[in-house]
């Protein structure tokens, strides 16, 4: 039989809610401080290697090293600027001032617009100076007594209200989508309501053992897509070495990380898989044409054998982004 031929990651894309085309895999950035420099090469080596979506955030730090990638790739004649697809995201530092947070995540990525800008979380921090913070804001500020500085009067959809008035404003250029990351069935249901701009995107933890039954659910009902993030597991990659999911890589002769984003994408959701490993970002291309079962199969992880691997001090404060998420 014939060998069936399938279309690389990198050249799978989807429409959002508003026509935008938004390629399906894209390049993760929250690296680590030590490996935050790394990032200008990895950019580098993901756009050569056939992607054209970087995601990054304003709270990362890495928005500096893509600029000077993308600056060089521009130079090289590799790429022009509307061949990628950049999404940005608003730290709730700046709940309030969304217009502060994406000219500094502009002017660090050297581009003129972005392509995607999203709320990064739904909750309101106080802002506190710290020079070695980002752009001299305290990421994560804290109180004298090192609990989380949230201003307790602020609303979190302020900040969505903001994005939507900078996506309306026809004079305004500065981004083509806007949407939202890591909030609950509850809260997409309070924007629709009280917003006129429908989110495009909500960005949450999605992998197998966290398959987010509801929010996939909601999100298709109400054409808004979802982006996974930490599709191995984040740090030290666990989900790589987890029996199932390299039991379905060998059935597949692919690599559990092709698994693990074809998962998705098979879905019809984005995922951004994060490396500076630029052997693995370039081999780690190959779609998967999971079948039906095979993704219940890998799906029910979510049900026998939950787990979110990024439990963050805040996640605590927004309903069902805690411990292993809302019961499935
Ligand atoms: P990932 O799940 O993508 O894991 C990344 C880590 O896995 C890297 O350290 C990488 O190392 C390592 N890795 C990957 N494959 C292997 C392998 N085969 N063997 C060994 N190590 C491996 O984690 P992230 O949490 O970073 O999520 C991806 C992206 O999602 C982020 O970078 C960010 O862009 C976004 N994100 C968004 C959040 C939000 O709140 N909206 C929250 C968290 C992430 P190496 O570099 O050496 O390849």
């Amino acid at each position: 039989m014939a060998e069936m031929l399938h279309p690389k990651l990198t050249e799978i894309s989807f429409l959002l809610n508003n026509g935008v085309r938004m390629p399906a895999i894209g390049l993760g950035t929250a690296n680590p401080p030590e490996k935050l420099a790394e990032t200008k090469q990895a950019v580098k080596a993901a756009v050569k290697a056939g992607y054209r979506h970087i995601d990054t955030a304003w709270a990362y730090g890495s928005e500096p090293f893509i600029g000077e990638a993308i600056k060089e790739l521009i130079e090289e004649g590799v790429i022009k600027r509307e061949d990628l697809f950049i999404t940005s995201k608003v730290w709730p530092v700046l709940w309030d001032d969304v217009d502060r947070s994406l000219n500094e995540s502009l002017k660090s990525l050297g581009v003129e617009y972005v392509d995607l800008l999203l709320q990064h979380w739904p909750i309101c921090y106080n802002k506190r100076n710290d020079p070695h913070g980002i752009n001299g804001l305290a990421r994560n500020p804290v109180r004298e007594d090192g609990s989380p500085d949230y201003n307790e009067s602020a609303d979190w959809i302020e900040t969505y209200r903001q994005l939507e008035k900078i996506y309306s404003d026809p004079k305004d250029r500065r981004v083509r989508a806007i949407g939202v990351s890591n909030f609950p069935v509850e809260y997409l249901e309070r924007v629709l309501k009280e917003c006129n701009v429908k989110p495009a995107m909500n960005q949450v933890e999605m992998h197998p053992r966290l398959p987010q039954f509801e929010l996939n659910k909601f999100c298709r009902e109400k054409n808004i897509k979802l982006t996974a993030y930490s599709p191995v597991g984040s740090h030290g990659a666990p989900l790589v070495d987890y029996p199932p999911i390299k039991e379905m890589a060998e059935k597949y002769n692919i690599s559990p990380n092709d698994i693990l984003t074809s998962y998705h994408v098979r879905q019809g959701s984005f995922v951004v898989p994060r490396s500076v490993n630029s052997v693995r970002i370039a081999s780690n291309i190959e779609f998967a044409p999971l079948s039906k079962e095979d993704i219940d199969k890998l799906s029910d992880l979510g049900r026998t054998d939950p787990k979110r691997y990024i439990n963050e001090e805040w996640n605590k404060v927004v309903p069902g982004f805690t411990g292993t998420g809302p019961p499935v």
